[in-house]
């Protein structure tokens, strides 16, 4: 818990010397506090929100119309291709297991080339909290990440959920309607590592979506059908979203599963590989290294912490 705010943010401007905080808002509960907690503290920022056009509606308008009356502007990063289906039609496939190709083209590449263009390096600032998971409490406050060559900066790292509710309520700022409709997290709807409550929540509330994931299973799946068929081959994988030990579960399975009791069944098969977490090391999704950039950047002197 950080005691005062406005003192914590004079301390901290001296190590943020002439760097730009970009503030990475999800639409979620977090990323939100983090913002107001550089408000409060007197911490210049911006803030950007990378757009996989796989985010449910409701996080669409809170953070196309409502956040930015509380926090100002939000840049809106996307693949220059489209979003999620887009992505999955080119590729003629679906992310998921080790190949998380959404996370580097619909994440990684557009924040990556927004901050390129900074000449001194900017600071990624990222709402991640410890008392979510042993995950997220083992990662540092600050941390230099290669890929996007500069510094990530996880300043709500010791908050507590009842301190994210507080400082919402402090600014008189609500919540993303999707968790008053039932949902944990917010982000891409569902992602490839949904969690059993997650697809049971989507399949309750947002029938349409899972529709649309049918939908595409049924048009990647075609298309390889077309393509075995005119090179005379005899492809073996089912395209689907959700992949459990190397085999494709489709989504008809996924949600007839998620609707089980407890007793044996009730496992997580769509967890990250050990040791990651989704989309929250960088404020991004973990676990993919992109080469680094050899463009020459001011370099910045960074203070003992
Ligand atoms: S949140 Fe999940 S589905 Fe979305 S980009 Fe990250 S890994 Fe992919």
């Amino acid at each position: 818990m950080i005691k005062n705010l406005k003192a914590w943010g004079r301390e901290m401007k001296s190590i943020i010397g002439d760097r730009e905080i970009i503030a990475s808002v999800s639409g979620g509960k977090d990323s939100t506090a983090m913002v107001l907690v550089f408000k409060e503290a007197e911490i210049p920022f911006k803030c950007v929100h990378m757009d996989t056009g796989w985010e449910h509606e409701e996080t669409e308008k809170y953070v196309l119309d409502y956040l930015p009356s509380v926090v100002g502007k939000i840049e809106i990063l996307r693949w220059k291709g489209g979003g999620m289906a887009e992505l999955v039609k080119e590729h003629k496939g679906f992310p998921g297991g080790n190949m998380r190709f959404c996370t580097k083209v619909l994440k990684i590449d557009p924040l990556r080339n927004y901050f390129l263009k900074y000449e001194i390096e900017p600071i990624n600032a990222v709402g991640i909290r410890s008392s979510e998971s042993q995950a997220r409490a083992a990662m540092p406050v600050w941390e230099y990440n290669s890929t996007l060559r500069c510094e990530t900066w996880r300043p709500i790292k010791f908050f507590t959920e009842q301190e994210v509710i507080d400082i919402h309520k402090r600014h008189g700022v609500r919540p993303n309607k999707l968790y008053l409709m039932g949902a944990e997290r917010v982000g891409c709807w569902p992602c490839v590592y949904a969690r059993k409550s997650e697809i049971r929540l989507i399949s309750e509330i947002d029938p349409q979506r899972i529709e649309l994931v049918r939908q595409l299973e049924y048009e990647v799946q075609l298309e390889r059908k077309n393509k075995d068929i005119k090179l005379g081959t005899k492809g073996k994988y089912v395209p689907t979203w959700f992949i459990h030990k190397k085999a494709g579960w489709g989504i008809n399975k996924v949600v007839e599963w998620s609707k089980t009791k407890l007793g044996g069944k009730d496992f997580e098969p769509f967890m990250p590989p050990s040791g990651e977490e989704g989309c929250m090391r960088w404020g991004l999704c973990e676990g993919v290294d992109l080469p680094s950039d050899k463009k020459p950047r001011k370099k910045v002197k960074k203070k003992l912490r």
